[in-house]
């Protein structure tokens, strides 16, 4: 939708259709930011903030990044929170596709819903576009934005995967990124506990990953922003190592020093409602059990140094066994997609005049509405490069 709005602001005379196979164009806008569309985020350092081949396109995202101007452009104003993630002022993810949908249409793009493509054929210097039910288009310039199986029931697209590598395209292998990890120790008193924590993936030794933020227990799997970050750097099939440092603002020394003190105002309370001032109830006793199974039962007072010592060290490094991370219906995004695109145009080098935008591109983005940003920049880079080709041609 931002590769056709931009590409007939380039030139409004010229004709773009947009071929979309569910019944409207744009539907997971409505289920992003739950419900609340986080469409933007204001801090933008690329190496901190994406993966994959998001460094190769660099001058795209510096380019064409201003989405707040884009969508101001389109009638809709945003708000930024204190995070930097940018919001519908509305509140309101609709508000997001229905600005975009009003802009296709004044624009004069023409939209067939109902049309999947499951063919693209370059036939001496234009191409084919085939549908499932067996109609064709032609055109000069064609740019694909069919995102990824991320968030979808039943995507397929083998087909047109299939005659994009007839056209020599690489394309990687997607993967389910921004997703839960499944783990195989959590203990079922936590389900439904959230902890701010600093969540480390991985050990010193094959290489640690981290990410603050808070972290969710559910029936068999932790998730939260910061796990979701964390679970495009995991394969989901090797055991991994997630550990959890809930106090980090202080070293493990000083946390014994404090759990001390507070034990010695109040040696008479339970050990666990001594952690209580400082992680949720059920944290504290999983902690408590995880370093001797009775220390929970026990008064505040009957802790040894030693056995203070190691609550403090369990504080700063709760580890669970990560078996595998949850499936491309509930992840968010995906790894993988369409590599080594032309970097400022992204447009396949093999195939002059056929383009990649959004999330079929092999570009990933953290929680936090860098990937909509992707998406609408890397349209806006398409649409604007493909007019441009098209105007050289002529
Ligand atoms: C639950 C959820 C919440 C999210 N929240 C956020 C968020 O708050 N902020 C953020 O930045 N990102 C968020 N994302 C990620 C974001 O939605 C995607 O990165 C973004 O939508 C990618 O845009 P796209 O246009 O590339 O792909 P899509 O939005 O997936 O659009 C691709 C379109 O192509 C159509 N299509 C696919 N194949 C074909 C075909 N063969 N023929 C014709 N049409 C086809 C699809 O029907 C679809 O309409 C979220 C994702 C999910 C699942």
């Amino acid at each position: 939708m931002a590769a056709a709005i931009a590409a007939l602001r380039t030139d409004p005379a010229v004709k773009v259709l947009l071929l979309e196979r569910a019944d409207r164009p744009g539907k997971k806008i409505l289920v992003t930011g739950n419900g609340r569309c986080n469409l933007s985020n204001s801090e933008m350092d690329i190496p901190s903030c994406y993966n994959g081949e998001a460094m190769h396109y660099k001058s795209v995202l510096r380019d064409f990044g201003d989405d707040i101007g884009f969508f101001r452009s389109l009638g809709l104003l945003t708000r930024t929170d204190e995070e930097g993630r940018v919001y519908p002022m509305s509140g309101q993810a609709s508000s997001v596709l229905d600005a975009l949908r009003f802009a296709l249409s004044a624009a004069g793009a023409e939209i067939v819903c109902s049309a999947e493509v499951t063919r693209v054929e370059s036939v001496s210097g234009s191409f084919s576009v085939h549908t499932a039910d067996g109609r064709r288009f032609t055109s000069s310039e064609v740019i694909i934005s069919a995102g990824s199986p991320a968030g979808v029931h039943g995507y397929e697209n083998q087909n047109l995967f299939g005659s994009l590598r007839r056209m020599n395209i690489r394309i990687k292998e997607f993967s389910p990124a921004l997703v839960q990890l499944t783990v195989k120790d959590l203990p079922a008193q936590l389900r439904g506990t959230r902890v701010r924590a600093v969540a480390s993936l991985g050990n010193d030794r094959e290489g640690r990953v981290s990410r603050t933020g808070e972290v969710q227990f559910g029936d068999g799997y932790i998730s939260g922003i910061c796990v979701m970050d964390l679970s495009r750097f995991y394969d989901g099939k090797t055991q991994k190592k997630l550990s959890l440092d809930m106090c980090p603002e202080m070293t493990a020394g000083e946390l014994e020093n404090f759990i001390a003190d507070a034990i010695s105002s109040r040696p008479d309370s339970d050990a666990a409602a001594v952690l209580s001032g400082i992680v949720p109830k059920a944290v504290g006793e999983t902690v408590l059990k995880r370093c001797c199974r009775d220390l929970y039962k026990r008064k505040a007072g009957s802790l040894s140094p030693e056995e203070i010592s190691q609550t403090a060290s369990m504080l700063k490094s709760l580890c669970f066994t990560v078996t595998g991370k949850g499936g491309f219906k509930s992840a968010q995004i995906c790894t993988g997609g369409v590599e080594g695109l032309e970097r400022s145009s992204l447009m396949a080098p093999e195939v002059p005049g056929l383009y990649f935008c959004g999330e079929i591109v092999d570009v990933d983005g953290e929680c936090g509405g860098y990937n909509l940003h992707w998406a609408w920049t890397s349209g806006r880079a398409a649409g604007t490069a493909a007019i441009g080709r098209l105007h050289q041609d002529q």
